[in-house]
């Protein structure tokens, strides 16, 4: 059976995806981008092409700066599969995906993983309420559906991701009922020493400072160094308690909305077993990768936010290199070429990551909300407590993988997506060792929910020449 072959197949439309299509278009190479979304934007730019004036005026200038590249990337020659959802890719560069419900196959010469970022998990007590959800997925309905909290809602957790969504509800008259902070003074003094190299990205830090001074002019209850949070409710959210400069405090909400940072979405770096180490800074695993994005298996290339966390700026400049060494791998250009036009993007790669450290360092979780007490649920799909785990190291288990067989930790819908992270510190922890001896789960696919009949409706080629 002969695949239908691209030199380039790129999974993820977000910023390093479409600017690696431009690029690799730019030279002439057969490029087809897949993703599950329905529109190209990844998750900055979610939605831009459908978004009205009034929306674009809420998200602000740096969800309008997708527009551009969204209608270079239409216009580009590269084939667009909207709405595949990847569920298997293999290291002789095959992608399967689904789309309205049937699979299909194709071959890349050279392969290109851009699948960005989630949330990190904010396991606190009450986390699992009615009335709970993430920061991120207030946005994703703000962006996809135009959709707004109808009461007053708390903000919680650290990241600029938070004060973003603050302000973007303030500009759409949204009243917030509290943004409580867990970054704190020592976060803020260890950010300082990063001060001094973080000065090339000013322009990042300057977004910060102009953020947090809008909310301020808007009078925002601003509590910092929070500690001890935990959400009220039986059936539903009902307040935030928490600590903050040693005077405990409650707050009514009936939507709570947590967030702690971004980390990268490794689902398909760890199904094909490529090399990972945990980041000590960003406090997550980070994909193994030359100057170029290229990973240890020889051919597959990682840029954006599913490599290392860098925003979508750095995610648009590696695209940009990996399409370019893959246009060299190709020979559709020599290396002096090559080497020439990479270095505009190397320029702006080094001044947009200058900020990164200093964004890590202030905006550190706390250990308390990613290794949580005993009675704190960390597998939702499961239902597992932390002291569950815990439990089951004191048993003998090592790692995540092991967390399976004792308590089927990691084995929901989600298949650990959610949870790994919080059960690799919880393991790590509990004995005693860094989170690299302990590891992440065996991923393996599916990496997305799929059916028997779907799996059988996977074309011929013949068939699926005819169904593209
Ligand atoms: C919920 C959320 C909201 C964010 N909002 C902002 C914001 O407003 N401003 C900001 O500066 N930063 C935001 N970020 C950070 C942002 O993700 C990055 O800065 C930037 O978008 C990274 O670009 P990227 O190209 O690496 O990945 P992304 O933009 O994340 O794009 C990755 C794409 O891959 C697709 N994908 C993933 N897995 C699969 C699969 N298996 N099959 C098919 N497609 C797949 C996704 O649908 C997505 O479109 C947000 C992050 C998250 C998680």
């Amino acid at each position: 059976m002969t695949l239908e072959t691209f030199d380039l197949l790129i999974i993820g439309a977000g910023p390093a995806g479409l600017s690696a299509a431009l690029e690799a278009r730019r030279h002439g190479l057969s490029v087809a981008l897949l993703d599950e979304q329905r529109s190209p934007g990844g998750q900055i730019y979610r939605n831009i092409d459908h978004s009205d004036p009034q929306r674009l005026a809420i998200l602000g200038a740096d969800y309008q700066a997708g527009l551009r590249l969204s209608q270079a990337f239409m216009a580009c020659g590269a084939r667009y599969i909207a709405g595949a959802a990847v569920w298997q890719v293999t290291p002789q560069k095959q992608v399967h995906y689904l789309l309205d419900g049937r699979a299909y196959v194709l071959q890349a010469r050279r392969l290109l993983i851009a699948t960005g970022a989630y949330e990190r998990p904010m396991p606190i007590p009450g986390w699992t309420l009615p009335g709970v959800m993430t920061a991120g997925a207030g946005q994703i309905l703000l962006k996809s559906a135009a959709l707004l909290p109808a009461a007053p809602v708390i903000l919680a957790g650290c990241g600029p991701l938070l004060y973003l969504l603050a302000v973007q509800y303030l500009r759409a008259g949204i009243a917030l009922a509290a943004l409580v902070d867990t970054s704190s003074h020592a976060d803020a003094l260890r950010a300082w020493r990063q001060l001094p190299k973080a000065l090339r990205g000013w322009r990042d830090l300057l977004k910060g400072v102009s953020l947090l001074a809008s909310l301020r002019r808007a009078g925002v209850k601003h509590y910092r160094g929070a500690r001890d949070l935990a959400i009220e409710g039986e059936e539903q959210a009902q307040a935030l308690r928490f600590s903050s400069g040693g005077v405990e405090r409650r707050i009514p909400a009936s939507l709570i909305l947590l967030h702690q940072g971004v980390v990268p979405n490794t689902q398909i770096s760890w199904s094909l077993r490529l090399q990972h180490h945990w980041s000590s800074e960003q406090l997550c695993w980070s994909v193994e990768r030359d100057a170029w994005g290229e990973t240890s298996l020889a051919g597959i290339f990682i840029a954006g936010d599913s490599g290392a966390i860098g925003g979508a700026l750095v995610a648009q400049q590696q695209g940009r290199l990996a399409a370019l060494a893959i246009v060299g791998q190709l020979q559709r250009l020599a290396a002096p070429a090559i080497e020439a036009l990479a270095k505009p993007y190397r320029h702006a790669l080094a001044r947009q990551l200058a900020a990164r450290p200093l964004l890590d360092a202030l905006y550190r979780p706390p250990l308390e909300s990613r290794v949580p007490a005993d009675s704190v649920i960390v597998c939702r799909c499961e239902e597992v407590s932390a002291g569950d785990v815990r439990q089951h190291v004191d048993l003998g288990c090592l790692g995540p993988n092991q967390t399976k067989a004792f308590g089927r930790c990691g084995m929901g819908p989600c298949q650990g997506r959610l949870c790994g992270l919080s059960v690799t510190e919880v393991i790590a922890e509990r004995r005693g060792v860094c989170p690299e001896q302990v590891g992440y789960y065996r991923i393996r696919s599916p990496l997305k929910p799929i059916t028997l009949a779907q799996l059988a409706s996977e074309p011929t080629a013949s068939a699926l020449q005819e169904s593209l």
